[in-house]
């Protein structure tokens, strides 16, 4: 579903718009003039609606390459296996989504003790993925027509980065889950969950310049993004934490 001029929303779940599984993040594909990248899988329960979503964009297989993932949270990486070989997908992540990833580790993503929450059921498994490619904080690099910039964004969880993506026209940031609409953020009582983190990364993105604002979960913007992390930023400059999204 084409949602702005060059982002396409595959999968969304509870927290979004319920159009594929209940635990799935946002799934997007961006436009990069002739190519595409994808960003994040899914949960990876209902990947083939996510394929076919893709199909009905008339996004062909031969022209996604890459799949960039913000963090390894279930919600956003569980899919990235059936992804990767069904449309023979470059994966690409930071080193510790990377780590995690490979290893199929649920303790590192906190599923053991979601499980245990009732956050997801008991027969959900992390499979173990391939990473092809590792990015450090502040990389840059070219897809078509877009320049896409690692922004590591640590405080959700260790290993969560954003993109930038600046296309001819606009500058598009997708925040994974450090920032969503209305300014609000996802802390969360698991291991690696940092405030002080959170709030370094909030003001990190303050720095960058971005019209459009594409998070994991909930709605999206597409244009003013700057408000919406304004309203972030002024809550961390009262001592206070931003709005949690749940
Ligand atoms: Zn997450």
């Amino acid at each position: 579903m084409r949602i702005a001029e060059n982002v396409y929303l595959l999968a969304s779940g509870a927290l979004g718009t319920g159009m594929t599984h209940p635990n799935d993040c946002n799934v997007y594909a961006v436009r990069c003039g002739h190519e595409f990248v994808l960003i994040d899988s899914g949960v990876g329960r209902e990947t083939g609606c996510v394929l076919n979503n893709l199909a009905a964009d008339a996004v062909g297989p031969g022209k996604v390459h890459s799949l960039l993932l913000t963090h390894a949270h279930l919600d956003h990486s569980g899919g990235v296996r059936q992804l990767r070989k069904a449309l023979d997908l470059r994966v690409c992540a930071s080193a510790g989504c990377a780590k995690a990833l490979e290893a199929g580790d649920e303790g590192a993503i906190s599923l053991d003790v979601a499980k245990r929450a009732g956050i997801y059921p008991q027969d959900f498994e992390f499979s173990s993925c391939p990473v092809d490619r590792v990015f450090a904080d502040g990389e840059q690099f070219q897809v078509g027509d877009c320049e896409v910039e690692v922004v590591a964004t640590p405080g959700h969880s260790h290993d969560m980065v954003s993109y930038l993506i600046r296309t001819p026209r606009e500058a598009i940031l997708f925040s994974g889950d450090t920032l969503f609409f209305g300014g609000k953020v996802l802390l969360s009582n698991v291991y690696d969950c940092n405030v002080q983190d959170y709030a370094c990364s909030l003001r990190k993105l303050a720095r960058q310049s971005f019209d459009a604002l594409f998070p994991g979960h909930s709605l999206w913007v597409v244009r003013g993004a700057a408000a919406h992390l304004k309203t972030a930023i002024d809550a961390l400059n009262r001592l206070l934490l931003p709005s949690n999204l749940i």
